[in-house]
């Protein structure tokens, strides 16, 4: 039984795209109560390695590293880091949602600064062809977003699972085949 109803949303993303490898790396921003730490404990199984954070304290998920603190934080950051050692993930997702203030736009921008959090941190990360799934709350600036994923993954998508409620303006971005940077000699 999942903890939240939110799980079907990672669970029908996998469904179609496979974000979640058998024995793969995931980090789990904004993972409380647990619903998508448990899709990705259950896909990636005993081989893989689970990590999740959460501003708020979750219950133990088993199989996965919980972690209680601001994703935002570099300190919060580096603890994931430790925990994958050499590993590199296959997948970085964000669920975070700001407390609503009740100003749309004000909630918008907030939560494209937790999209841009997940994505730097990804960037340090993610394995070559690895995947980044982020939630974002729809309002405009989501499109400048996306031209940023679309100039580092294969395949950029715009996905609004059926589990995620019709008048809800979330979105979740899919992006497919992380595609480093290479640094130049000169750098
Ligand atoms: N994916 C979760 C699940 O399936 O159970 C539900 C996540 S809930 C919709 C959004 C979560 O984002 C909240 O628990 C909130 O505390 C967390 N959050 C918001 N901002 C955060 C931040 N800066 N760092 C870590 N977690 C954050």
């Amino acid at each position: 039984m999942y903890r939240a109803r939110s799980a079907f949303k990672l669970s029908q993303i996998d469904q179609k795209y496979r974000v979640i490898p058998h024995g793969g790396v995931v980090v789990d921003c904004g993972a409380a109560p647990g619903g998508w730490t448990q899709v990705a404990v259950a896909k990636a199984q005993k081989k893989g390695l689970v990590v999740a954070v959460d501003l708020l304290p979750m219950d133990p998920v088993s199989g996965a590293h919980c972690i209680k603190g601001d994703f935002m934080s570099l300190k919060v950051q580096n603890k994931v880091k430790a925990l994958l050692g050499r590993r590199k993930a296959d997948l970085v997702c964000s669920d975070m949602a700001p407390s609503f203030m009740g100003n749309h736009m004000a909630d918008h921008a907030r939560s494209m600064e937790l999209c841009e959090s997940a994505l730097t941190f990804a960037q340090t990360v993610l394995a070559t062809n690895g995947c980044f799934v982020a939630k974002f709350l729809m309002g405009g600036t989501e499109v400048e977003f996306r031209r940023k994923l679309q100039t580092m993954f294969l395949k950029v998508k715009q996905e609004k699972p059926d589990a995620s409620r019709k008048q809800s303006t979330e979105g979740f971005f899919v992006a497919l085949g992380y595609r480093p940077i290479k640094q130049s000699k000169e750098e």
